[in-house]
C-alpha cells in the first residue's frame, strides 16, 4: 500500500504564530518521520506587537513543558488577571472583566440573579467586589489562585503579558531543540502544481527550492500562501468594528506593575497599556474613519504617561477573516488567517486553538474535503463568537462624546449576539454557541460593567424574602476582602520570582 501521510510539512513565517506552531507541532509529532521546516525572512521581521494574552497561553506552554516562572523569566512578562476598562461606560468609570467567577451560584441558580435579586429590593452592591480576580486586580495585587478552591469565590484564573519578540524566540529555542528546522531566506515565488493549484514549493531569494506536502501560512497579514497564491478571498467585518489602524510605542514604564491590561477609551477607539517588567507596551487602535492619523498620533503621545522608547508605529488593518482558514494544502494561522482587533486579547488565542485543530484534523496527502470542512467550518464559528463578544464592548458604550462612539451605538448587531443579548436583558440568560472562547463570567462583566443588566430575576427566587440574602453576600463580599487583604503586591510577586533572565545567559 502506498504511503500517503505528510511527511514534509512547511512552516511560512517566524512571528509568534509561526514559532508557536512549530513548537507545538514538533512536539506532537515526536519521533515521528514528519520533518518541519520553518522559513522566516529576519529582514522583513515580524509585527512586534501582541503582547497580552488569555489564560489559555499558560495551558499552551505548559504542554511544551515549560512553568510559568521559567516563560515569565524570559519573556520580561508580568500577571494579567483581566482587563481594565476606563471611560467605556461614561467618563471616569472603570469596570475589569477578570478571568474568574462572581460570587456563588446557590440551589443551582446563578449567582447574578441574587445579586440583582438583592438590588431590585434596595442594597445594590457591585459585582465585583464578589470576584477575587477583580478585586485583587483593583487593589494591584498578585497571588495564585488556590489549588483545591474552597468555593467558587476562589476560582479565578490568569494570564500573562509578555513580551512579544522574546516570546517568539523562546518558542523558536523550544522548537529547534526539538528538530524544527530554521532557513533564514525571502520566500520569492510561491510554486503551484498545474495540474489542481495546490502549492508545490517555494522559492527562495538564496536560490534554494524548498518543496512540501501541507505549507502552514503564517506570513502576517499579507496571506502570501493562502491569500497572494490561492486568492482565497477576504470577509471584512469593518461594518461592524470600526477600528482599522493603530500606533504603537513602548515606553520606560512607571510605578508598580498593575495586574492587568489597561484599555481606556480614546476619542475615535481606545489606548492600551501593558505592563512588562522591563517596560510598558501602549498603543491606541483607531478608526481611520473618525480621526486623522496625525491627531491619533498627537492624541497617544500627549496620554502616554513615560517617556517613549522610540517613535510611534502605526499598523494598519482589516478587521475580518480568511473565508477559508485551510485551502488546497495551506492552513492560515495567526495574522494570516485574519484579525479582530486586540482589545480582548485574542489574537494568541486563536494561534493556540488553531494548533489544536491542526493536531486534530491533520491530514493525509489525499487532503480529504471533509477535514478541510471540518476545519474551516470550526475557524469560522470560533472568529464570529470572538467578533461578536468585541462588538457587544463599542455598541453598549456610554460615552455619546464623540461621532465614532455615538456611531458604535448604532451598529447592526449579528444575529447571534442579538439573540445573546435579548435573552440576557430579558431572562439573565447566557446564550451558548459552539466554539465560545469566552465563558459566561466573561459576558457577565461586559454586560454589568455596562449596566446591560436582566429585567427579570429567576422565577425560582420568588419565595425568598431578599432580606434574607443581604447577609449571605456580605459575607460573600468580607471573604473576598479578606483574601485580597493578605495577598502580595503584584511588584512583589514578580521581584521573588520572576526576575527576567536574558534568553542569550539561560
Ligand atoms: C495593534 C495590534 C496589537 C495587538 N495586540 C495583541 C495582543 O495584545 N494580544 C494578542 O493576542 N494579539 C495581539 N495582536 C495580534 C498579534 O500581534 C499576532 O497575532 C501575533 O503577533 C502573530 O503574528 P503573526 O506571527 O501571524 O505575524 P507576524 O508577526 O507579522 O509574522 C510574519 C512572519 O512572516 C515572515 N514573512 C513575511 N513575508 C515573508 C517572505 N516573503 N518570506 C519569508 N518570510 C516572510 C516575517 O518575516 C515574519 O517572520 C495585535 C495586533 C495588532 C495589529
Amino acid at each position: 500500500m502506498q504511503d500517503n501521510r505528510i511527511r514534509k510539512l512547511v512552516i511560512v513565517g517566524g512571528g509568534t504564530a509561526g514559532w508557536m506552531a512549530a513548537a507545538a507541532l514538533r512536539r506532537h509529532f515526536q519521533g515521528g518521520p514528519l520533518e518541519i521546516t520553518l522559513v522566516e525572512s529576519s529582514e522583513i521581521g515580524t509585527i512586534g506587537v501582541g503582547e497580552a494574552t488569555i489564560p489559555t497561553i499558560r495551558g499552551f506552554y505548559q504542554r511544551l513543558g515549560l512553568s510559568d516562572i521559567e516563560v515569565m523569566r524570559a519573556t520580561g512578562a508580568t500577571c494579567k488577571l483581566g482587563i481594565r476598562f476606563n471611560g467605556w461606560a461614561g467618563e471616569g468609570q472603570s469596570f475589569i472583566h477578570p478571568f474568574g467567577l462572581f460570587g456563588q451560584d446557590l440551589r443551582g441558580i446563578p449567582f447574578h440573579h441574587y445579586w440583582r435579586k438583592l438590588a431590585q429590593a434596595g442594597e445594590p452592591t457591585d459585582i465585583a467586589d464578589y470576584s477575587l480576580g477583580a478585586s485583587l486586580a483593583a487593589a494591584g495585587k498578585f497571588m495564585a489562585p488556590p489549588r483545591n478552591p474552597a468555593s467558587s469565590l476562589s476560582i479565578f484564573d490568569w494570564a500573562l503579558h509578555f513580551d512579544a519578540s522574546l516570546f517568539a524566540q523562546l518558542m523558536r529555542r523550544v522548537a529547534e531543540d526539538n528538530g524544527v528546522r530554521r532557513i533564514d531566506a525571502k520566500v520569492t515565488k510561491v510554486n503551484l502544481r498545474p495540474e489542481d493549484g495546490f502549492v508545490a514549493s517555494l522559492d527562495l531569494h538564496t536560490g534554494e527550492t524548498l518543496e512540501g506536502d501541507l505549507f502552514i501560512d503564517c506570513s502576517g497579514f499579507r496571506g502570501l500562501l493562502i491569500e497572494e497564491a490561492l486568492r482565497t478571498g477576504y470577509e471584512s467585518w469593518s461594518d461592524v468594528l470600526f477600528c482599522d489602524r493603530a500606533y504603537a510605542v513602548q515606553s520606560e514604564g512607571v510605578g508598580d506593575p498593575m495586574p492587568y491590561t489597561d484599555v481606556t477609551a480614546q476619542s475615535a477607539g481606545w489606548r492600551w497599556r501593558i505592563p512588562l517588567q522591563h517596560r510598558y507596551g501602549n498603543g491606541y487602535v483607531y478608526s481611520s474613519r473618525h480621526v486623522s492619523d496625525e491627531d491619533a498620533l498627537a492624541e497617544l503621545k500627549a496620554a502616554v504617561p513615560d517617556p517613549p522608547l522610540h517613535e510611534p508605529r502605526q499598523i494598519r488593518f482589516n478587521p475580518g477573516r480568511r473565508k477559508q482558514a485551510w485551502n488546497k494544502n495551506v492552513i492560515a494561522l495567526g495574522l494570516a488567517s485574519g484579525f479582530l482587533e486586540p482589545l480582548e486579547s485574542t489574537s494568541i488565542a486563536l494561534i493556540e486553538t488553531g494548533v489544536e485543530k491542526i493536531k486534530a484534523l491533520f491530514p493525509d496527502k489525499d487532503f480529504a474535503p471533509e477535514l478541510v470542512d471540518e476545519f474551516n467550518d470550526w475557524s469560522k464559528r470560533e472568529m464570529e463568537r470572538v467578533r461578536d463578544f468585541i462588538i457587544l464592548h463599542y455598541w453598549a458604550n456610554k460615552r455619546g462624546d464623540t461621532a465614532f462612539w455615538r456611531d458604535c451605538n448604532t451598529i447592526t448587531l449579528p444575529d447571534t449576539l442579538q439573540r445573546k443579548v435579548e435573552l440576557f436583558r430579558q431572562r439573565g440568560h447566557f446564550v451558548r454557541y459552539r466554539w465560545e472562547m469566552f465563558q459566561p463570567a466573561s459576558w457577565m462583566a461586559i454586560y454589568a460593567g455596562f449596566g446591560l443588566l436582566p429585567e427579570m430575576v429567576d422565577p425560582a427566587l420568588d419565595g425568598i424574602d431578599p432580606k434574607t440574602l443581604s447577609a449571605p453576600l456580605a459575607e460573600m463580599r468580607k471573604a473576598v476582602r479578606e483574601v485580597v487583604a493578605a495577598a502580595p503586591p503584584h511588584g512583589a510577586f514578580l521581584e521573588e520570582y520572576c526576575r527576567p533572565v536574558p534568553i542569550a545567559a539561560q
